[in-house]
Formats: C-alpha cells, sequence, structure tokens
C-alpha cells in the first residue's frame, strides 16, 4: 500500500506494508536538534506550552513528520513506493486526482513495466485514457465491485 494520506488510518486499518510517501503525523521532529517524539508526547507538550506549540526538550518547535507543499518526499519511501510501481501486474489508484508529483509518476512506471492501471476515483485524471478499469462512482462501492470482479478474496476496511 503507498499512500499519500498522512492520518494513519492505514495502519490502524491493519495494513502490513504501508509506504507513507507523504510521511505521517504519528510522530514529530525537533526542526533544530531532529529528535522525535510520538503523537502522545507531542500532545502532551503541546498542552504543557504556553502557547500550544509542542517543543523538543532544547525548546525547538516541532514539526510532525508530514510532507509540506515545497518540501521534498522522503526519500527512502519514494524508493520504495517506485519498487512497488515497478514490480505491479495490477496498480489500483484509489482516490487521487494523479496530479501531484512525484507521487502521479507511479502509475506510469506500472505501466512502463508491462502493468496495468485500475483508477478509481471521482473527477478526471490525466492517466484516464491509460487505465484499463476507470470507475469514478462511490469509493466503497467502487472497490467491492473491483475486488468481486477481479475474485479476490479481500477485506475492505472503511472508517
Ligand atoms: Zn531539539
Amino acid at each position: 500500500m503507498i499512500t499519500q494520506n498522512i492520518d494513519q488510518l492505514h495502519a490502524r486499518a491493519g495494513t502490513r506494508e504501508l509506504v507513507e510517501v507523504h510521511g505521517t503525523i504519528a510522530h514529530s521532529s525537533c526542526l533544530r536538534c531532529g529528535a522525535r517524539y510520538p503523537l502522545p508526547e507531542v500532545r502532551a507538550r503541546q498542552a504543557d506550552d504556553d502557547r500550544r506549540v509542542p517543543r523538543c526538550d532544547c525548546g525547538e518547535a516541532l514539526k510532525p513528520d508530514v510532507v509540506l507543499f515545497g518540501e521534498y518526499l522522503p526519500v527512502d519511501a519514494l524508493a520504495r513506493a517506485e519498487d512497488l510501481a515497478a514490480g505491479a501486474d495490477l496498480m489500483l489508484c484509489i482516490g487521487s486526482s494523479l496530479e501531484v508529483h512525484p507521487v502521479a509518476q507511479l502509475p506510469l512506471i506500472t505501466l512502463a513495466a508491462g502493468g496495468k492501471l485500475a483508477i478509481l476515483t471521482r473527477g478526471l485524471t490525466p492517466l484516464d485514457g491509460k487505465a484499463t478499469v476507470r470507475m469514478g462512482g462511490d469509493i466503497v462501492q467502487d472497490i467491492d465491485a473491483l475486488l468481486h470482479a477481479l475474485a479476490l478474496t479481500a477485506t475492505v476496511v472503511t472508517s
């Protein structure tokens, strides 16, 4: 599972292998010394601060370990995502406009390696014409229908 989500929902749903290419709110890091704190600790530090800014032991603010606009994606996560994309027989692109690079390149890697795409999202994407399957309705119903069509045994967890 490659996700642009940062909200931990995939992890909480039990996803075994998760590549969070935009990082996660599960932890925050110090902008000065790089110390990392888990979310419950960050929340406690935020509550204890007069200005509600979670702070490191060194006094600097903590930043969630998520990719903000203009920042680079984590190199290791992106490399793993590219490996998975290159090895996929079928990539399910779910709920993405496929417009934000470099993540939007991943389906092209799958296509170049001979894999196929299924795009399940509302609205147009630049790769609609390259998809073997294209669905744009209710995401839960579409996933269910696709899984049945693929004769996969899977449990879809929604929140
Ligand atoms: Zn620090």
